[in-house]
């Protein structure tokens, strides 16, 4: 398959609405990441998003809608709930997704079989075109290979999707550059699945107190049911193996100058650089979280382009505000793997 670079333009987007309606696999820019968009309401093209994507087939998808009220024109869920409504009203459009019960015309692919469907409206104007242009909700995860680091530009896309879809929207890059804050409503009390550029503490202000998921912060046993099954897989791995290290700035570079050699790399803030002898790649400013959520997935695919890199020490943020949302990203991508320096 060719896949089509496509521009933001008026004429492109028509373009790819046409394909989406079709049944086809188009990538397009939001807020948070480059997603991977078909049609929610056909489960043939859905299926086509997981075989493209190499993704696991009990992992759900989220649907993005241009308007409100397209949740209750397409049947997309069976209830509103009325926090819902409130969240909404604060937070769409943008990088929040709420889970509700499923309505019938949300195919099972979807949900992989949940009774649940996941609903976001992006505030990203291209995307929004996007979607009015195909005439129905999309259907869209990210749009890289399953496991490697998610897409922020539409190169990265390419990279990955080359050929395996039909085509790619180039809308620059991402300005949250990590996904969305993922919120279940669909429990007896609300419940935070995936962190994201919305907090914690910015939600709880116009809904009252949320509870945490185990999986957010914490790696679960294998056994363990989770609320959302994208938790339970390894995720924004760069081949080369990343390491936090929990520590203060002066521990952090003694520590990487020490264990510098052959093959390591160094994931750090900017300016820790001037002192650190092996090859820097800067996550961010220090304290400063969304300039590292924008960075992360760009810094880890920078990261892919060397395969001589085998080893990356990565400075471990703390999990205030948005901190949380890069904290969850990058201690999977380290598969859990946190030096603690007082320990060594
Ligand atoms: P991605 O689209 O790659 O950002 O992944 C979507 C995330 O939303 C995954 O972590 C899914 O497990 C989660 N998700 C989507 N739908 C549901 C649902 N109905 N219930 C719980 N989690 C969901
Ligand atoms: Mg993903």
């Amino acid at each position: 398959m060719n896949t089509l670079l496509l521009n933001d333009n008026e004429e492109d987007i028509k373009k790819a609405g046409e394909i989406l309606r079709e049944g086809g696999l188009v990538a397009i820019p939001t807020e948070t990441v480059y997603g991977l968009a078909a049609n929610a309401l056909d489960g043939g093209a859905v299926k086509r998003i997981f075989k493209a994507k190499g993704r696991p087939a009990d992992n759900p998808l989220i649907v993005h809608i241009a308007d409100f009220s397209d949740i209750e024109k397409y049947n997309l869920v069976s209830e509103i709930p009325e926090k819902v409504k409130i969240l909404a009203e604060k937070f769409w459009s943008g990088p929040l997704t709420i889970i509700m019960p499923k309505g019938k015309a949300v195919p099972d692919e979807v949900s992989a079989g949940l009774d649940t469907v996941a609903i976001r409206f992006p505030s990203h104007k291209v995307a929004q075109a996007v979607i009015k242009a195909a005439g129905c909700p999309l259907a869209a995860p990210s749009a890289n290979l399953s496991g490697s680091p998610s897409p922020t530009e539409a190169k990265h896309v390419m990279n990955d999707l080359n050929g395996r879809i039909d085509a790619v929207v180039d809308g620059g890059e991402c300005s949250v550059g990590l996904e969305s804050t993922v919120i279940t409503l669909a429990e007896d009390k609300p419940k935070l699945l995936r962190p994201g550029e919305i907090t914690v503490g910015e939600i709880e202000k116009v809904i009252g107190k949320i509870e945490v998921d185990d999986a957010v912060l914490n790696q679960l046993k294998d056994d363990k049911k989770v609320s959302s099954p994208g938790m339970k897989y390894k995720h924004y791995s760069p081949k080369a193996t990343v390491i936090l290290v929990d520590s203060n700035d002066e521990e952090y570079i003694d520590f990487v100058n020490k264990n510098n050699g052959k093959g390591v790399a160094a994931l750090c803030y900017y300016g820790d650089e001037k002192n650190i002898e092996a090859e820097c790649f800067i996550l961010g400013e220090k304290n400063n979280y969304k300039n590292q959520a924008q960075r992360l997935f760009k810094m880890l695919r920078k990261i892919d382009e060397e395969p001589e890199i085998k080893t990356v020490y990565a400075r471990c943020p703390s999990v205030d505000g948005v901190g949380m949302a890069v904290y969850n990203r990058l201690i999977r991508a380290a598969g859990f793997e946190v030096i603690k320096l007082e320990d060594v």
